[in-house]
Formats: structure tokens, C-alpha cells, sequence
């Protein structure tokens, strides 16, 4: 019988894990080389206490039958067998200045569109032009399934081609059209003072373009986003049991130190131990900048990625300062999401300082707390993630004590909101950028690989090939401004069908 070729993948977090089960079931025997002691990379979970801690998922895209992404996902999970929860709202804000006419100061984004709408037109009627356009903007989203299905464009020129190309050209309009509007420019036409500070707030007071708000808010609509019970680890676990179910091998606890090379073309891995894994192909699922700069020492780079480095291309994308609580109540009469105004300032040593926090209490999920308590997080995005990775690094006990400060000042400010939150405190956990790159490598502690820019449909200069190199492929949320699990999983098929491609073999998937 002929051999399978070995593809050596470097990490077990989303990218790694689809890649790796779209490679077995083309017919490669696969290997994933994993540091950590546990699949999933950023899409975590962790103990503390009798409180389940999550690291990231709040959605994750393709809940809904039918669509695209559901699609995608059942050719690895059994998408029956996870339940979904749906929020109502996607987010409360607070305003500081106006009141609505019913002497409200919460706005409430409902994720139902004709709710919101109605909602929008009941407290502003005067409004209902920029409302109904608002509301318009985001079906127009709606009408394309996500991601576009180019792979089943028919090659030779035809009318069904003609047909799928133009509404792919459309939806590029559409998303081009958006691109431009932040949300201050639709706040602007607004009358009504309570929806104008309520748009203008939408990110804490940032100016973003309005389509980064729009997407998600069309897919909420939809049910397609929805926040899968059990969190981020769970779900990371599924994965990895469908490709072990596959006959696929994860060496966990083994970092990756070098990517063998002869005559540029991949020879091996060597990992912890000097020890040495020859394969046939070597595709690397973790940072960008370490598989580029270390484990392949610089050797393979051309003008881009050179300037990507020198952060010339793209900006990366915010580091999350994540503090979480495991409280005695479940605080089931707050919203889950709710971002308000501060009286004083809370501020960070990096620099970075906040005149509104963000509460997110998980009181959905039954399994992340016992019965009658909850966790609660609160995130921070901040530019100088780099200061926490120093600090941790330079000076370990000066890290914890900063890290102390900054939770004592934010249960300060949390008590206001909050009367009595400090005695419900049982457990805190605080992962800042430094815990980020210490359990993923992921460069300069980035949650989401880049930043998307003004050009929010540009694609990533991190490609699948890099100049040079043979039998050598990348893929990871680094592939594509804005990241996510989504990405993780498009990258990680779209990659193992590359490699089928260059191995001769026919791209096929099975259903779970
Ligand atoms: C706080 C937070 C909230 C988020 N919320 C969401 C959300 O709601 N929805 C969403 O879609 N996305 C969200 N994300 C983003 C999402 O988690 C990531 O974009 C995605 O999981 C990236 O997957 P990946 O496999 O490409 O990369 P990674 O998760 O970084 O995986 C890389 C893997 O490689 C391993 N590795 C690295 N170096 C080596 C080495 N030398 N040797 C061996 N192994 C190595 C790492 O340990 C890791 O397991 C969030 C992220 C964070 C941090």
C-alpha cells in the first residue's frame, strides 16, 4: 500500500484543529505539535475555583441551518448536539447626557431588527427616515450567505457564472458603500439627542465604521451568531476529538523550536528535546512572526512581510486586558452586556485609561458557575500590550502588584454600579496581554491577529506560501484582518485544499 504523506502542523488552536481534520480525511497521516497541555490556542477556557473562566467566544458565526458557515462547521461538529443561546439584546448602553422620553438613559440594542427598529422609530418618529435606513443598510448584508461561495463558481464563462459574479460584485458594493460611514456620521443625522449620543457611543465613544457594528448586528438578526453553552474550551475539545477521531495525532506539551530546512524545501520539525519529526510538508498554524522571524529565521521573507514586521502594512490588533469574577449571585437582573459611564476614570499603567466600563455577566450559561451564581468579566482593549509582556518579564513581583491595583480600582468603580459586588467576590482572575503570548505565542499578544483598517476588505499580506520555501504552508487568523474563529476555520479548509492541490489529490469532506 503507498504511503500517506505526513504533514507536520505547528499548533492545536482553531486553524490547527480544522486544518489538521480536512487533511485526514483527504488522505495525509498528520501530526499537530502543540505547547500548551491543551487544544483551542486563544478559543480557552480555564478553571478557578468552581468557576469556569472564558477566554473568548461570546459568538461564533454559522449557528443558523443552512447558512454558509453552519455548512462548514458540520463537515467537523455535530452542530445538533451544541445549543445555542440568543441573546435579545446585543448590548445596554448608558448614556452620560440625555434621557429618553420615558426618563430612560439605557439604550438598548435589540438584535431583532424589527424590533429595534420599532423600538428606534417609538422613542424618535421624527427619526424615521435615518432609521429605516439604518435598518436597510443591514438587510442589504443580509441577502448575501457569508463567506460567498467563489469555489463553486463554474470555470468556463456561462449565465449562472455571469449570474454568481455579479452578486459577489454587488456585495462588494455594498461593503465598500458601508465602509465609509462611521458611526458618528450616522449619529450626526439623528434628531433625537438620545439616539445621537446612544450612536456615538456605540464604542465607547470611538469613531468606527459603521460596517464593523452593521455585520454582526445582520448576522444577530439572523440567529447565525449565536453563543454556544459550555464556552470557548468546549467547543475547542470537540474539535479535537473529531480529529482524533480521524486518526489524527496532537503532541501536546511539545513547542516547536525550529522548522528543518534543505535546499528550501521543509524537511522536519524539531521540537522540545532536540527531538526531530521528518515529514513530507511542515504547515505552521501559530504566530506569524515567530514562524516567519524564529522558527524559520527570516530566511524566507520578501518586501511585505519585511514592512509588516516594521508595522509599516498593518496595525495589530488590540491586546485585552481581561478581568473576570466568579460571584456568590447570578445578578440575573442586569443585562448580560452593559457599557456605562464612570465618575472617575479607571486608569492602566500602559497608558491606556477608560471613562466607561463594560460589564459582561455570563448568568446565560448554566455550566460556566453552580446554580445560582455567575461570572462576570470585564474587558479592556488596549494599544500597549507590550508594556504588560515587559513588565511580567523584567519584574515578576512589581507585575502581580500593578495587576492588584488594577482590580482593586476597578471593584472601586464596579461598587457604584453595582452596590455590594465586593462582598460577592469569590474568585478574580486577571489575563492581561502577557498571559496571551505566554499560553499562544500570539505576537505582541494580539487577541485577533490584525487590526481591520480603513480598507476593512483588505486581505492580509501573511499568505499561505511564503517566498522561496517548498513543501511549506501557514495559515491562522493571521491570514485575514479582524480574525476570529470564523477565519480560523475558512483558513484552515481553504489551506488544506492548497496542500491537496500541490499532493495531487482531490478535495473532499465528509459530514459529522
Ligand atoms: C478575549 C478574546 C475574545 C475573543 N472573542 C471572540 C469571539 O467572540 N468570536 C470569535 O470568533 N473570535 C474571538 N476571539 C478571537 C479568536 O479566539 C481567535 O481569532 C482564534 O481562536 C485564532 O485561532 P488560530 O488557531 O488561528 O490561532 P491561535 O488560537 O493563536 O492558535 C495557535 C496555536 O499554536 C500554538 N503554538 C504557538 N507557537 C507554538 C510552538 N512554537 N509550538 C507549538 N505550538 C505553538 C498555540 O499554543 C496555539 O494553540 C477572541 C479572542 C480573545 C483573546
Amino acid at each position: 500500500m503507498q504511503q500517506k504523506p505526513r504533514i507536520n502542523i505547528i499548533g492545536a488552536g482553531i486553524s490547527g484543529l480544522c486544518a489538521g481534520s480536512y487533511l485526514q480525511m483527504n488522505g495525509f497521516e498528520t501530526h499537530i505539535f502543540e505547547k500548551h497541555s491543551i487544544p483551542g490556542g486563544l478559543c480557552t477556557s480555564w478553571d478557578k475555583g468552581e468557576f469556569i473562566i472564558d477566554g473568548c467566544a461570546h459568538w461564533i458565526l454559522g449557528s443558523d441551518k443552512g447558512s454558509g458557515f453552519y455548512h462548514m462547521w458540520s463537515e467537523l461538529l455535530n452542530l445538533e448536539s451544541i445549543e445555542f443561546h440568543h441573546h435579545e439584546i446585543r448590548l445596554s448602553i448608558e448614556l452620560k447626557n440625555n434621557v429618553d422620553k420615558y426618563g430612560n438613559k439605557v439604550f438598548h440594542m435589540y438584535n431583532d431588527l424589527n424590533r429595534l427598529r420599532d423600538y428606534m422609530l417609538d422613542l424618535s418618529p421624527e427619526d424615521e427616515k435615518v432609521i429605516n435606513r439604518f435598518v436597510q443598510d443591514i438587510r442589504a448584508i443580509q441577502a448575501f450567505d457569508l463567506p460567498p461561495k467563489m469555489d463553486k463558481l463554474p470555470m468556463i464563462p456561462s449565465i449562472v457564472r455571469g449570474i454568481k459574479m455579479s452578486r459577489y460584485l454587488k456585495f462588494l458594493f455594498i461593503l465598500n458603500k458601508q465602509r465609509k460611514v462611521t458611526n458618528y456620521d450616522l449619529a450626526a443625522k439623528f434628531k433625537s439627542p438620545f439616539l445621537r449620543e446612544a450612536f456615538e457611543l456605540l464604542y465607547d465613544g470611538q469613531k468606527f465604521k459603521m460596517l464593523i457594528f452593521n455585520f454582526p448586528q445582520a448576522v444577530f438578526d439572523k440567529k447565525s451568531a449565536g453563543y454556544p453553552i459550555g464556552g470557548s474550551l468546549a467547543w475547542a475539545q470537540k474539535l479535537a476529538e473529531k480529529y482524533t477521531s480521524l486518526g489524527g495525532t496532537i503532541h501536546y506539551n511539545t513547542p516547536v523550536h525550529k522548522i528543518l530546512t534543505e535546499n528550501n524545501q521543509t524537511t522536519g520539525l524539531l521540537v522540545r528535546n532536540k527531538v526531530v519529526h521528518p515529514c513530507d510538508a511542515v504547515l505552521s498554524t501559530a504566530d506569524w512572526y515567530k514562524t516567519v522571524f524564529e522558527y524559520l529565521e527570516g530566511k524566507y521573507v520578501n518586501d511585505k512581510l519585511l514592512k509588516l514586521k516594521d508595522g509599516k502594512i498593518m496595525d495589530v490588533y488590540y491586546s485585552i486586558l481581561l478581568v473576570s469574577f466568579g460571584l456568590k449571585k447570578d445578578y440575573k437582573e442586569y443585562p448580560h452586556f452593559f457599557r456605562f459611564p464612570l465618575d472617575k476614570k479607571l486608569e492602566s499603567p500602559c497608558g491606556t485609561s477608560w471613562e466607561r466600563l463594560e460589564t459582561h455577566f455570563y448568568h446565560y450559561d448554566p455550566t460556566l458557575a453552580p446554580a445560582g451564581k455567575t461570572v462576570m468579566a470585564c474587558s479592556f482593549y488596549t494599544t500597549n500590550g507590550q508594556y504588560w509582556i515587559d513588565l511580567r518579564k523584567n519584574d515578576r513581583v512589581k507585575y502581580r502588584e500593578t495587576k492588584a491595583k488594577f482590580v482593586n480600582d476597578l471593584i472601586d468603580r464596579l461598587e457604584v454600579k453595582y452596590p455590594g459586588i465586593r462582598e460577592d467576590i469569590e474568585v478574580t482572575d486577571f489575563a492581561t496581554p502577557a498571559t496571551v503570548l505566554r499560553y499562544t505565542n500570539n505576537w505582541q499578544g494580539s487577541a485577533q491577529g490584525w487590526l481591520p483598517g480603513d480598507n476593512i476588505i483588505a486581505s492580509s499580506p501573511v499568505k499561505f506560501k511564503l517566498p522561496g520555501l517548498k513543501k511549506f504552508f501557514y495559515a491562522s487568523h493571521w491570514g485575514r484582518p479582524g480574525g476570529g474563529i470564523p477565519v480560523a476555520i475558512n483558513q484552515g479548509r481553504d489551506v488544506a485544499k492548497l496542500i491537496c492541490k500541490e499532493f495531487k489529490k482531490e478535495f473532499k469532506t465528509t459530514k459529522a
